[in-house]
């Protein structure tokens, strides 16, 4: 494809983000009679599914302690219900089983779900919540649970059939899909911040608006755009934080017990939902009888196909390395040094088998291959969807974001110029502003 030099809307990265807006930017403008996505280009310096959408879990979930996240889920959520095909979405549902110093939590968001409709059922209580498990797996015995939120909706999704569904839905819209070609700047005008063009290793093309959805790559583009790299907050008690890094890396541990998938099926031979455990009952190792931790802890994990067996993950941890010297490149399993280790291995088998007894002893086929990826968050671990330099949409969700494919489509309407209600309490402003999201008590920065 010919290198363009000129575009109206330029998206760089073809993630589920960038594809997302794409696709219903075109739609948008083949509604009103304005082309489709003639003039839609989106850049990609690798390929399509290159990045974080590529290697993600694909857990699709509305359990968010925060109101305006579970909002905005419920909206992504009718999006892959949109065309479950395209996007290899699997709508098993998901379930979060909670330790007591959770379930405070979890109860309040069952009952905004009901304020919302989102279909959930809540138990409380230890027995109630062993009984309500040992009716989906009968093996079930994980500890130190006291609560039980099933969301009958959600579910997961094939991490790059999806993003090649959407890929797909943006082409038939005449958007042009890029790649090989990397962004490395942006052209300004002579009497404003706008952007007039983005520099790319294969020459500048020219345009009017711009779209940020580069996913990890989001703090090296925010260099380019010469954008604040520390930001103040206004804490809840009034007072001001200043010099808060804007960007900070995580490693997000995940991995796959190379079991059949349908050993995962529930007392009635169905496809079970996405089971998420948190607890603080202490870990032991299924290897040894040794303790792995006392600290309050949590896995996830699903049966898939595509990944050949029980696929999930752990807590992430912290990356130390200051913002601008951690190695993105390679990304996912090429990275030399953000891929899991033995150490993750032991943890989350014995977790599985800590959860259900038909994993005990199991830990001899997790499938030793290289897993894992880094995610950039925010200085409070939320998205941030806004509109910088008059014409730059950035869409930095925090590494919560396979789920929230249907930010695209609030994202091409704020570009049509209709302010989306779902995205104003994720603007950059509510750091300064003190408006910021209420914490839970889960040992995830995603919760
Ligand atoms: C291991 C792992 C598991 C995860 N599991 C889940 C999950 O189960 N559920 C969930 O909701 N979220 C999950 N996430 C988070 C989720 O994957 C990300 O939040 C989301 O995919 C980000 O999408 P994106 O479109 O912003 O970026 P990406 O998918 O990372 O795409 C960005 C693209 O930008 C391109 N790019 C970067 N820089 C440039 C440049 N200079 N020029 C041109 N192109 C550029 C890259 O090549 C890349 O293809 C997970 C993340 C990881 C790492």
């Amino acid at each position: 494809m010919a290198m363009p030099t000129r575009a109206k809307t330029v998206i760089i990265g073809a993630g589920i983000h960038g594809l997302s807006t794409a696709w219903h930017l075109a739609a948008k403008l083949e509604a009103k009679g304005q082309g489709g996505g003639q003039d839609i280009v989106v850049l990609d310096k690798t390929a399509i599914a290159a990045g974080a959408s590529g290697i993600a879990c694909g857990v699709v979930r509305n359990n968010y302690f925060q109101p305006a996240m579970r909002e905005l889920m419920a909206q992504c959520v009718e999006v892959w219900e949109s065309d479950p095909k395209a996007f290899s979405y699997h709508p098993v549902g998901y379930m979060q089983i909670s330790p007591e110093a959770m379930r405070a939590d979890v109860a309040s968001i069952h009952a905004q779900q009901k304020e919302i409709g989102y279909e959930s059922v809540f138990v409380e209580g230890a027995a109630e919540s062993m009984d309500y498990m040992k009716g989906l797996f009968h093996d079930w015995q994980a500890k130190g649970i006291t609560s039980v939120l099933h969301e009958k909706k959600g579910g997961y999704a094939n991490n790059t059939a999806a993003i090649y569904g959407l890929a797909s839905k943006a082409e038939a819209l005449g958007v042009r899909i890029m790649t090989g070609i990397k962004v490395t700047g942006f052209k300004t005008g002579h009497n404003s911040e706008a952007v007039t063009a983005v520099e790319t290793d294969k020459g500048p093309i020219e345009c009017d608006q711009v779209v940020v959805a580069v996913g990890p790559w989001v703090s090296q583009i925010w260099n380019m755009l010469e954008l604040p790299t520390a930001v103040t907050i206004k804490g809840r008690d009034g007072a001001l934080h200043e010099g808060i890094p804007t960007w900070r890396y995580w490693c997000l541990e995940e991995g796959t017990l190379g079991v059949d998938p349908d050993l995962q099926k529930t007392n009635d031979g169905k496809m079970p939902p996405v089971i998420h455990v948190d607890t603080d009952a202490p870990l032991h190792s299924d290897v040894d009888g040794s303790l792995i931790t006392e600290e309050m802890w949590g896995i996830y994990y699903k049966p898939d196909f595509n990944f050949g067996g029980v696929q999930g993950g752990a807590m992430p941890y912290k990356v130390e390395t200051p913002v601008n010297q951690v190695a993105l490149d390679p990304y996912g399993p090429e990275s030399p040094d953000f891929i899991v280790g033995d150490d993750f291995a032991h943890m989350w088998c014995s977790a599985l088998a800590f959860c259900q007894k038909r994993f005990e002893g199991q830990i001899k086929v997790y499938k030793n291959e290289a897993s894992g990826g880094l995610g950039c968050f925010t200085p409070d671990s939320f998205p941030v969807f806004d509109c910088f330099r008059e014409n730059v949409t950035v869409i930095a969700d925090s590494n919560h974001g396979y789920k929230m494919i249907g930010v695209g489509k609030l994202i091409a309407d704020e570009l049509a110029g209709e302010k989306s209600r779902l995205l104003e309490p994720f603007r950059f402003s509510r750091y300064a502003e003190g408006k910021l999201h209420p914490t839970s008590n889960s040992p995830f920065p995603w919760s």
